[in-house]
């Protein structure tokens, strides 16, 4: 099949051509670097179908990130049969350079000059005509979001990719013009494809290329003995970046006709909206209250903080439908709202349908409904029942990331990380954390420095990830029940800011420790500020609820049926018909065993006969981290007949009720209940991240020291807080011990550097 490749500026609208073209859901994002590895679809509407590649965006070919080197890579050496250059209309100069830089390979190439819905709409005109006869390209106006000029787009390059093309250069008339040519030569000779485009790199002493031709580094070293400019001396590599932007700016910029008064008026706009949300002062805390929002209007059971207004038992609500659904005392918020509909209506009422049907099939074997109703169903319950509350804060965080806001506040981080050893950069994977630690470790590829990457990769995990959403939500629930904190999207966004904290903490330490390294400048650039799609977010909505579906019924499903089988059997393969013997099975002896492991923590041994439910939960994170409310959900049956006969009146439903049979069992503290917890935010991570992150880091070493590091930080913080909440003056006297063993420690260093 032939193949095309889409290459261009980041944020440019590859990966939304790609989409376009091949009718796929990639994830499209408003800042650099979402696309980082290469990714294939075919397009079927020419005379032969067309594979399609998407390759990571990239400013120039000189790679120093491995993102620049997969796209490098890929057109060299795969050769395919026609580049698409996609060239963001709005930033047209900008994005000419890279244009200039692969004309130089010979491979068939086109241009894309896409966003050309937004130059009309800004009233700007760009001549695409003259364009096309002054660069020698052909020049295709498109707007892929609109998918507007796709079919003439995929004809041109299709017709380009039955002719050979030879690379050409904006710099022949340059003053290393000849030494260009002259190396070109003696490349052609050696029988180098695309001799041009290494000569020019040999030329600017670029070192992959130095190192594969280096008979001809010396015709460069000769002709720089001769050779000395008033502005660079000899410095050709910044020579080259010069006459490139030079021919730009004279030949090109005259395609474009600025609408005057409408381009001043947009940039001012954009202006205003920037020295707000990116003020030096006032940044952070717009930040941190723009992420308190989103978790109020998910979370909150008491929207806007209205409860006070209206009294316990308001009237018109009472005995409605509605009471419970949208109101308790205070209204609740549209993530509530949706998540008890969702609850009630359909998890609720469907499973419990599903329940009682497999009860009343006559004959069924009494070990065959347990397994049903309180293994799969119980487990499955308690995690889909989160699904609105993570497709919400998803949804959320994607209108921040298409609108242009994401990039912004890596900007005014970028300040503030630069103290803890990190750029602005190494924020977007962090926060892409907040989905999926799996997509968010790839992202990393876009820090150039490797042990910048490889802090990186150990701290996204903190980043509270949709499957620990869960572990969060039911157990605000209990403590907001159980407490004076009434609010449960206090404590969510409290237990996400502590996963921040660590986070930045630790990266601190390790800069300053194991991963020292100088901070490389930040050259992102901002993206323009864009109205999010509806229909692109839609797109991502359903792909992760189609994913977390998919994970629920399948990890997570087999996952449920192992901890039903172990609760219910003994260790001599008998069922335990009696569910308040439930101690005798074997995931009780096997709880049993490793509990006084989370005795510091405040969820080992002091919680008594039960309180292996907490240890066995925190295991089975390691699988899916929805599994740990998932066990919950499947233990809660047992569990709340073995108390009821000690305690009364446990009504069991969902993740939240299910936590509550947990405590009652077990009289978990809240303090003890905040570790847990964080115990789970921070420790390694699922099994799908742990893999990712041993491929994306460097060796094997560093992978058992992240290991390490996963249960150190989360052993350490969530003792601390155990140790804070329960017995506050203690860790007073102990945070004093260890304040003056740090101090000693730094005052040794010290005396012994002098010394
Ligand atoms: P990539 O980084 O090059 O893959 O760029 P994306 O495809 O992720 O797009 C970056 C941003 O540009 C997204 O917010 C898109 O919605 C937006 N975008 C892409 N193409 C167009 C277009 O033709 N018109 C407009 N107005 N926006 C576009
Ligand atoms: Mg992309």
């Amino acid at each position: 099949m032939i193949k095309f490749a889409l290459a261009g500026n980041p944020n440019c609208g590859k990966t939304t051509l790609f989409n376009s073209l091949t009718g796929s859901t990639a994830h499209v994002g408003n800042w650099p670097g979402v696309t980082v590895d290469k990714r294939e679809g075919v397009y079927k509407k020419c005379a032969e179908p067309i594979s399609i590649v998407d390759l990571p965006g990239i400013y120039s070919l000189s790679p120093y990130t491995p993102e620049e080197v997969v796209s490098r890579n890929f057109i060299l050496d795969e050769q395919p049969d026609c580049v698409i250059n996609i060239v963001d209309a709005t930033n047209l100069e900008r994005n000419l350079y890279l244009t200039t830089q692969i004309m130089e390979i010979d491979v068939p190439m086109v241009i894309a000059l896409n966003m050309m819905d937004e130059v009309a709409k800004s009233g700007d005109k760009i001549d695409a005509k003259k364009l096309e006869s002054k660069i020698g390209l052909p020049v295709i106006e498109i707007s892929a979001l609109k998918c507007q000029g796709m079919d003439e787009l995929m004809e041109r390059a299709y017709e380009e990719s039955k002719k050979p093309r030879e690379g050409t250069t904006v710099l022949k008339h340059s003053a290393l013009g000849h030494l260009i040519g002259d190396v070109k030569i003696s490349l052609e000779g050696k029988g180098v494809s695309s001799p041009l485009f290494h000569s020019v790199k040999l030329v600017e002493m670029d070192e992959i290329e130095t190192e594969a031709h280096s008979d001809c580094v010396k015709m460069v070293e000769a002709f720089k003995k001769t050779f000395n400019d008033d502005i660079f001396g000899t410095d050709f590599e910044a020579m080259v970046a010069d006459g490139r932007y030079k021919y730009i700016s004279q030949n090109f910029s005259s395609v474009l006709t600025r609408n005057v008064k409408k381009g001043e008026e947009r940039l001012t706009n954009s202006d205003k909206i920037d020295k707000v949300l990116t003020h030096r002062i006032w940044g952070i805390p717009i930040f941190l209250a723009v992420l308190f929002a989103i978790f109020h209007l998910t979370f909150s059971e008491n929207f806007l903080f209205l409860g006070g207004f209206f009294a316990e038992d308001w009237d018109p609500l009472k005995r409605t439908w509605f009471e419970g659904l949208i109101f308790n005392g205070g209204i609740f918020s549209p993530g509530v709202m949706i998540f008890n509909v969702w609850n009630e209506i359909i998890v609720g009422k469907l499973f419990g349908l599903i329940g009682s049907g497999v009860e009343s099939i006559s004959g069924i074997a009494p070990w065959a409904v347990s397994l049903i109703n309180d293994g799969v169903l119980g487990g499955l319950t308690a995690v889909l029942s989160f699904l609105p509350q993570i497709l919400i804060l998803f949804l959320f965080f994607s209108i921040l990331e298409d609108s242009g806001y994401m990039a912004r506040v890596a900007f005014i981080l970028d300040k503030l990380f630069r103290k803890f050893g990190l750029s602005g950069r190494a924020f977007m994977p962090m926060i892409m954390g907040f989905g999926c630690s799996v997509p968010a470790m790839a992202n990393t590829r876009t820090l150039a420095d490797e042990k910048e990457r490889t802090a990186t990769i150990r701290v996204i995990p903190f980043f509270s990830c949709g499957a620990k959403l869960p572990i969060l939500t039911a157990i605000a629930g209990a403590i907001a029940t159980m407490s004076s904190i009434k609010n449960p999207d206090i404590i969510t966004y409290s237990m996400y800011l502590l996963g921040i904290v660590v986070a930045i903490l630790s990266v601190l330490l390790m800069r300053n420790t194991t991963m020292r390294g100088d901070v490389p400048p930040f050259i992102m650039e901002l993206p323009s500020y864009r109205t999010p799609q509806f229909k692109s977010l839609m797109m991502l909505i359903w792909d992760k609820a189609k994913h977390f579906i998919k994970k629920a019924f399948t990890v997570i499903l087999a996952s449920t049926i192992v901890i039903w089988f172990l609760t219910n059997f003994t260790w001599e393969w008998k069922m335990i018909e009696d569910k308040t013997a439930v101690s005798q099975s074997i995931l009780a002896s096997l709880g049993r065993f490793i509990q006084p492991l989370f005795t510091p923590l405040g969820f080992g041994s002091q919680l008594g006969k039960y309180g292996w439910v907490f240890a066995v939960a925190a295991v089975t994170g390691l699988i899916a981290k929805e599994d740990v409310i998932g066990s919950f959900g499947t233990l809660a049956a047992c569990l709340a007949a073995a108390i009821s006969v000690e305690v009364a009146d446990i009504d069991i439903d969902g993740g939240v009720s299910a936590v509550q049979a947990m405590v009652d069992a077990t009289g978990a503290t809240v303090p003890g209940l905040i570790s847990f917890i964080a115990f789970n935010m921070l420790t390694i991570p699922c099994f799908a991240t742990v893999a990712t992150a041993k491929a994306e880091l460097s060796s094997k070493k560093t992978f058992n020291l992240t290991l390490l590091f996963w249960i150190g930080a989360s052993y350490v913080v969530s003792a601390a807080i155990y140790l804070i909440g329960t017995w506050p003056l203690t860790a007073i006297i102990f945070a004093g011990v260890v304040a003056a063993v740090v101090v000693g420690i730094v005052l040794y260093n010290r005396s012994h550097k002098i010394a």
